[in-house]
């Protein structure tokens, strides 16, 4: 497709978008994360949200109803990571599945010592590489209040990681970023966090984010846009290079 026939079929999308300025002001005034935003953002997020629901399937997992609206802030949110980077970053996969509330998937896993176990494990969400995102709606409805938790941006962070292969906290850098310098600083800030968290110190930040490389990526971009300033306090490199790759600076708009 040429760029200049894929731009006027974008246009055309956003411009066909049946969702009235009603829906808009419902799910911005549901999303207080979104108050710093400019005027400008929040069009580019509602041309974003218009995109991701052109291009996405919702389902509803165990029997559940996903609303308009319940899709529309979903969207919207999860639209707040790739605000300035493209809607591209979300191609390969079409899904996203939504539950009512937690659920408990009950699956065979292989251990280190290659011994296969049947284990259930408690999730508000999960993302699977070329595959669904899947969220627990009790979660995701107050997922946009400051708080530093936001299940949505963090499974979608999970996604933006997943864009070069598996999970592991290295999503593809821009050409003003530098691979080696990203390596140093998450690491060290990831074994740094570790020791807090095993130390039983508490920072405002989920010590979930201390299991793996991808859930410190995953974690620190959900407090990156709900509470910078927790980053920029113990990680001041980190939050530099959060900056650099979503080419936004939460501190500033929360200020
Ligand atoms: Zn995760």
């Amino acid at each position: 497709m040429s760029g200049l026939f894929r731009h006027w079929l974008t246009r055309r999308i956003i411009q066909r978008s049946q969702i009235t300025p009603g829906q808009w002001a419902e799910v911005f005034a549901a999303l207080p994360l979104l108050r710093g935003y400019s005027e400008a953002e929040l069009l580019r997020l509602r041309e974003l949200a218009i995109l991701f629901l052109h291009r996405k399937v919702f389902e509803g997992g165990a029997g559940f109803i996903v609303t308009e609206a319940m899709m529309l802030i979903i969207a919207v949110q999860a639209c707040i990571p790739i605000l300035k980077l493209a809607i591209d970053c979300y191609d390969g996969w079409l899904t996203v599945i939504v539950y009512p509330a937690g659920f408990a998937p009950r699956r065979v896993v292989r251990d280190e010592f290659g011994v296969v176990h049947n284990v259930q494990s408690h999730l508000s969400g999960e993302a699977w590489q070329r595959g669904p995102v899947v969220l627990a709606w009790d979660d995701t409805e107050h997922a946009g209040v400051i708080d530093g938790h936001n299940l949505v941006i963090h499974e979608f962070a999970h996604k933006l990681d997943m864009q070069t292969g598996v999970a592991n906290g290295f999503p593809p850098l821009h050409a003003n970023m530098s691979s080696t310098h990203w390596f140093e600083v998450f690491s060290k800030g990831f074994e740094d966090f570790q020791n807090r968290c095993s130390r039983g110190e508490h920072i405002g930040i989920d010590c979930y984010a201390a299991t793996l490389p991808a859930e410190f990526f995953a974690v620190l971009s959900e407090v990156f846009f709900e509470r910078p300033e927790l980053i920029q306090q113990y990680y001041a490199d980190i939050y530099a290079q959060l900056r650099l790759y979503y080419r936004q600076d939460p501190l500033l708009r929360l200020a």
